[in-house]
């Protein structure tokens, strides 16, 4: 086990209970404040950690890592140092945090390189360059399938074969608390005989994981699913805003366009492969076996357990929808190994969602369109609406964390507002 996440290990920052970010989680981040430019830093309880600060101090200095690397407004140039050296610094977080060790102590520094975290601007952690949304719930492509065709129909043909994907769009990924213009576009009602144009009535959140790539390829190579993850650095919430009306419209036979592209939400934290580790579990049971290059031995999946809250304008809000990262039947790695296997290029900093992760249980589901089963059952709120999709001045949040053994690692939020159609 890496010594770094044992449960005993405590910092000597105040970690609150319940917090997402004990010292054993130590994910990595981008914030800026009014007086300071964007650097890197990690979380520590409420506060983060000005990676920039500790590197001019010589907290890095054996490590053979250059000081410019922190002071960059993207994760991009220090994921691609490669993980020895990402890893490395966390581990050397992981020591001038402990309370116990005495060799890298920083508290005296902390006035110069602690903040509070409601006192700074967390940022895009990535420029992603390109990201691919998967489809790897089977739950989720169940309920969908059963949805517009038929229980028996449900699956596609191709679907227990391959993790299924689209191409999405990258330049409208934001960041945790960016507000989300409900999008305009063309619609064919139900029993309409030529489509109209407005603002999308059926606006739904997708409930996702994305995970960033930290190793690049080259064209013509593949990464096999066995080593798969040596290629990525590690995960974050993703809420993959969907207009549903505008994507039934314009889905055939090319697959989501605009119904997809106007927003992606994802959280500021990029949680490391390392500290993800103790929550390593398998996946469902895959049947029929796989073709051999999406095969990889021993556990791929991780038990993270993931929320959804809708917050009115008014009032209280409701956790909507309890699902588990475990739930997808298409792992990371079998899905990188996919994207690869025709020799297409994968760049450091480009970002693969899971798809919609929904469970087995109907409060498990990871969109509105399931939950609400296509508005036919609406979801009652705490101030007596209801809603079937998402309304103006809603705020979708997700939420994820791991826990096991009295330790509890978490992803932070990715939140965002619903504002009216623009103009
Ligand atoms: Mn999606």
């Amino acid at each position: 086990m890496n010594r770094k996440n044992d449960p005993s290990l405590r910092s000597w920052v105040e970690v609150p209970k319940g917090s997402d970010f004990p010292i054993q989680n130590l994910p990595f981040g981008v914030f800026k404040t009014p007086g300071l430019t964007p650097r890197l830093c990690t979380a520590i309880g409420d506060f983060v950690a000005d990676l920039q600060v500790l590197s001019e101090h010589g907290f890095f200095d054996d490590l053979d890592i250059p000081t410019l690397v922190f002071a960059q407004p993207y994760l991009n140039d220090f994921i691609a140092l490669g993980k020895a050296k990402t890893s490395a610094v966390r581990n050397r977080l992981s020591e001038i945090l402990d309370d116990d060790l005495e060799d890298w102590d920083a508290s005296e520094l902390a006035d110069y390189f602690l903040h509070k975290q409601s006192n700074v601007q967390m940022l895009l952690p990535v420029k992603v360059g390109d990201y691919t949304d998967f489809y790897s719930s089977r739950e989720h492509a169940t309920n969908v399938g059963s949805m517009f065709r038929s229980k028996e129909n449900a699956l596609m043909p191709n679907w227990l074969h391959l993790p299924v994907g689209y191409h999405g769009r990258a330049s409208s990924i934001v960041v945790s608390g960016t507000p989300v213009y409900r999008p305009k576009g063309q619609q064919m009602p139900d029993g309409a005989e030529k489509p109209v144009f407005g603002p999308s009535r059926l606006l739904d959140f997708e409930l996702e994981m994305a995970f960033v790539i930290g190793k690049g390829t080259t064209l013509g190579e593949s990464v096999s699913a066995e080593e798969a993850e040596d290629y990525i650095f590690g995960l974050a919430l993703f809420n993959d805003w969907s207009a549903r009306d505008i994507q039934k419209w314009e889905y055939v036979p090319l697959g989501p366009f605009l119904g997809k592209s106007f927003a992606s939400t994802i959280s500021p934290w990029v949680v490391t492969m390392d500290a993800l580790e103790p929550f390593r579990t398998e996946g469902p049971r895959q049947d029929p076996a796989p073709l051999p290059y999406l095969q990889a031995k021993g556990p791929k999946s991780f038990d993270i357990q993931l929320q959804v809250e809708i917050l009115p304008e008014q009032g209280q809000g409701k956790a909507v929808c309890h699902s588990n990262f475990k739930y997808l039947y298409w792992s990371m790695a079998q899905q990188l190994a996919h994207h690869t296997v025709n020799g297409c290029n994968i760049r450091v900093g480009d970002l693969m969602a899971s798809g919609t992760i929904s469970g087995p249980t109907p409060d498990s589901y990871g969109s509105m369109l399931e939950l609400s089963w296509r508005g036919t059952k609406p979801i009652s709120m705490p101030d007596g609406s209801s809603r079937k999709f998402l309304l103006d001045g809603d705020t979708v949040i997700l939420r994820g964390w791991c826990e096991k053994n009295g330790l509890r690692i978490g992803f932070g939020e990715a939140s965002g507002k619903v504002l009216p159609a623009k103009g």
